[in-house]
């Protein structure tokens, strides 16, 4: 054998090895009606919406609400009456509605008082004691290069119509299904005008939180999630997805500050904790796609609506494409030195599109499916010890089965253990210097809550 090739078949054996070891131990167990909903999202109706919904001419959020043609108007119409065909399956369980609020001027990208609009399916949960809430939400209006241009042609095929046809499938394989939790299935409008609509049903959830109703545990924002080949790189990726998730909290108060620095977690945020979630239990059902969790809350020069949710202290992500092309996003329709500019239908690759749906619908059903979170879960810190004791409370609600302690080197950006307990406390012997816990609640089923990083207990 000659020495180079030594040098390069060596580092491949021992990746492989590293590989079996490492796949030997994430034996996971898939929930058959969990599996049957993810067989049922199909690419083909994924790309039926998007090409019907292009043909409203423009998306533009200050385009015509009065027009049946063309318009936001008529669009956000259009999603009602299929969220409502929808729900004919779920035995009066979802209903749909437009849920219409008014804009004042805002001196920038809103020229006039206005009514703008959120197109909502709520799937009520079966469980009248389960106050949970999901969000799963997708931007319907359009823009092209002048952001106050409302009447060119603005088909917004990827941006945003790949993640409002995730939402409509979901909304369709999801509500014949009965969960305890609740899930809202939402088309925003005034995204690109300043994320008006996602601030809009944020507002409104924490009303309703205070007032007991709902509590809302994760928003899933799919924004952008069909294009596979990047411009200027031209890479093609059609196996990776990205995950935004914030770090450190938008809200954060300074007791809280305080014990982030004292437990180190600045990588343990709600959010941060949703999106390692959606790569366990996504990559868990849905084969042939990658979550990439980028830790940060979104792209640079670009928002998007969790980020409204995150600033009401919410656990709140973005799924977006692993490429981007500039080419497709924002701009006029047009040919240009034989590039074709304009976010077209053609550019959208709907079976990557439906396995971001399908991570989508596996995170969904896995959660609303879970008992809820433990409560009150905390860290002994009272004494310098060489073990690790936690407590924390059953919650209330569906009766956890167990619980599931994680444990991390601080280092790591994964969980790399997962205890199995029906107790509310454990001692591990590992110190509580050297990593970092969380606890989440599971059923029989193997259904997991999000898990909670625990409060230093003085
Ligand atoms: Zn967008």
């Amino acid at each position: 054998m000659n020495k180079n090739f030594r040098l390069i078949i060596l580092p491949a054996i021992i990746t492989l090895l590293t590989v079996r070891v490492a796949t030997a131990q994430n034996a996971f167990k898939r929930d058959l009606s969990i599996a049957e909903m993810i067989d049922k999202i199909s690419a083909d109706s994924l790309k039926a919406y998007v090409v019907r919904l292009t043909e409203f001419k423009t998306r533009h959020s200050l385009s015509s609400q009065t027009s049946d043609k063309e318009g936001i108007g008529a669009a956000a119409r259009w999603v009602k009456n299929k969220f409502e065909q929808f729900s004919l399956k779920s035995d009066g369980r979802m209903t749909a509605d437009i849920d219409y609020f008014e804009v004042e001027p805002d001196g920038g990208r809103i020229d006039r008082k206005i009514n703008l609009m959120n197109v909502v399916a709520t799937l009520k949960g079966v469980d009248e004691k389960d106050k949970q809430l999901i969000v799963i939400g997708a931007h319907l209006d359009s823009r092209v290069a002048d952001i106050m241009d409302s009447a060119s042609y603005a088909p917004g095929a990827n941006d945003d119509l790949s993640g409002v046809a995730a939402v409509l499938e979901l909304a369709r394989v999801m509500s014949s299904a009965k969960f305890p939790a609740t899930i809202m299935f939402v088309a925003f409008t005034g995204e690109e005008q300043g994320l008006y609509g996602s601030r809009h049903l944020a507002e409104k959830i924490k009303a309703l939180e205070s007032e007991g109703k709902y509590r809302l545990i994760a928003m899933l924002n799919n924004d952008m999630i069909g294009n596979t080949v990047s411009s200027q790189t031209k890479l093609k990726d059609n196996i990776n997805v990205r995950v935004f998730s914030e770090s450190v909290p938008a809200v954060e108060s300074d007791a809280e500050k305080r014990k982030r620095i004292l437990s180190g977690s600045d990588y343990d945020g709600i959010s941060r904790q949703l999106a390692r979630y959606i790569k366990e239990v996504g990559e868990r059902y849905v084969d042939q796609i990658n979550v990439k969790l980028i830790f940060r809350r979104d792209r640079f020069l670009r928002g998007g609506d969790h980020t409204p949710f995150n600033r009401l202290g919410f656990a709140a992500v973005r799924f977006c494409e692993m490429n981007e092309n500039y080419f497709h996003q924002h701009e006029y329709v047009r040919k240009e030195n034989g590039i074709q500019y304009g976010d077209l239908p053609e550019f959208i690759d709907f079976e990557y599109a439906r396995k971001i749906t399908a991570v989508n619908c596996a995170v969904t059903a896995n959660l609303a499916l879970a008992p809820p979170r433990p409560e009150n879960v905390k860290i002994d810190v009272k004494q310098l010890s060489n073990t690790t004791k936690i407590t924390w409370d059953e919650p209330e609600g569906i009766k956890p089965a167990g619980y599931y302690v994680l444990m991390r080197e601080t280092y790591m950006p994964f969980w790399e253990k997962k205890i199995f307990t029906e107790s509310k406390a454990i001692e591990l012997p590992y110190s509580k210097d050297n990593y970092l816990f969380a606890v989440q609640s599971v059923d029989g089923e193997g259904h997991e809550s999000l898990p909670v990083f625990p409060d230093p207990d003085f």
